[in-house]
């Protein structure tokens, strides 16, 4: 693989994130009309696909609607929930709490389930909720909360939810691609994500996938919501473009459709799950760097911590400043986004295309291990990228 059309230094924040030629390919060809053939075809195959990664069936509705993970988010609030409602949220981070002020914003009410920073609410702290307060109509969880690296195993609280007859939202804007998701086992009603991260698309594009039990949610809306939000607005445009005929609400952003089309292409060719064995593995090697290097990660629980991220507290007397250096030595990565965190954590995105890429991972690893020792830090780089060809060699 030539990294020839890599940026310097390589974007190895939490997304968006490096994409693969085709998909840059894709992206940067003419644009298309919304009603051309090519369009779409490729609108109609990105909706297909969606069911597979997603793993979900014909009964839900994959959509595919510009803009970005906070706009999936809005759309999902905006359809479910009306002013007399309330919702739960397991607080797992910064976006969690993004989830939670959405709702509020909506006029409904809302109980936030935390735990102490780098943990994650029990399932059994959400069954307690449950059982406290008036049957929600919605409960929100995030799979993987950016902010913190925590990954949540959406299943036991998606049942919890279920079984209080509560719908369940799914904030996988971290995760899908990169995290196991079974849609439909887990009875996740609105499963959510943006183009940016580890599907490996450009930044640009908002996707659910939604049941039809959140549909007739919608449809029972006492008011409906703004319009480029309404999910009954966009149904029929989306059903026709799964038909493959041309439809018409408001214009798709057809580069991207492009690029999503592309991007799936790729990732079902590899399959799905090849491709969350490659972020394991990825996620593993970047993993025995930071082992090395006496490096500790924000999460603290057992299994709850994301394949798709690290989010590292900087050791005593490292600063926001390391940012630079790392990016000196080639790899641009993110800051702690938490105000607990600001200053004092660094946060790696390695998800998407790069998850196949061992040597573009390695240099993001080297960078950060560089930058890290370039601002004090005693290590030593070398053991540390053997400690990340071992760990890659093993698989
Ligand atoms: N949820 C999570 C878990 C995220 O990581 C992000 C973006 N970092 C968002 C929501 C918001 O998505 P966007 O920035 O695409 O609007």
């Amino acid at each position: 693989m030539t990294s020839s059309h890599l940026p310097r230094p390589l974007l190895a924040i939490p997304g968006p994130v490096e994409i693969s030629p085709a998909v840059r390919e894709a992206a940067a060809a003419a644009p298309r009309g919304h009603q051309d053939p090519a369009l779409i075809e490729a609108f109609g195959r990105t909706l297909e696909s969606m069911r597979r990664v997603w793993r979900a069936g014909q009964g839900e509705q994959p959509f595919v609607i510009s803009g970005s993970g906070t706009l999936a988010m809005d759309s999902a609030v905006a359809n479910l929930l009306a002013p007399a409602d309330s919702a739960v949220v397991v607080v797992t981070g910064y976006f969690s709490r993004r989830l939670a002020e959405m709702v509020r914003r909506r006029g409904a009410a809302v109980v936030e389930i935390e735990a102490p920073l780098g943990e994650v609410p029990s399932p059994e702290a959400l069954v307690a909720v449950l059982a406290q307060h008036p049957r929600p109509k919605v409960v929100c969880l995030t799979h993987v909360d950016t902010s913190t690296g925590i990954l949540l195993d959406p299943a036991p609280y998606a049942a919890a939810a279920r079984a209080a007859g509560a719908l369940v939202v799914l904030d996988g804007v971290c995760a899908t691609g990169g995290e196991r998701l079974e849609t439909t086992a887990w009875g996740i009603d609105v499963a959510l994500t943006g183009s940016q991260k580890a599907l490996g698309l450009p930044p640009g594009l908002a996707l659910l996938v939604v049941s039809e039990r959140a549909i007739e949610a919608r449809r029972a809306l006492p008011a409906a919501p703004p319009m480029m939000l309404d999910w009954l607005e966009w149904l029929p445009i989306h059903r026709a473009y799964e038909e493959r005929r041309p439809a018409y609400f408001a214009t798709p952003a057809t580069s991207l459709i492009a690029a999503a089309a592309a991007g799936f292409d790729e990732l079902l060719g590899i399959g799905v799950d090849a491709v969350l064995q490659r972020h394991r593995r990825a996620a593993g090697a970047m993993r025995a760097v930071w082992t090395l290097l006496g490096l500790r990660e924000v999460p603290t629980g057992t299994g709850a911590v994301a394949h798709t991220l690290s989010n590292l507290w900087l050791p005593e007397g490292i600063g926001d400043e390391v940012r630079a250096r790392i990016a000196a030595r080639g790899a641009v990565v993110a800051g702690g986004l938490l105000p607990e965190l600001r200053g004092r954590s660094v946060r790696v995105g390695h998800m998407g295309w790069i998850t196949g890429e061992p040597e573009i991972l390695r240099r993001v690893a080297a960078a950060v291990a560089a930058g890290l020792v370039d601002s004090g830090l005693g290590g030593d780089v070398e053991a540390a990228l053997a400690a990340f060809d071992e760990t890659w060699r093993r698989g």
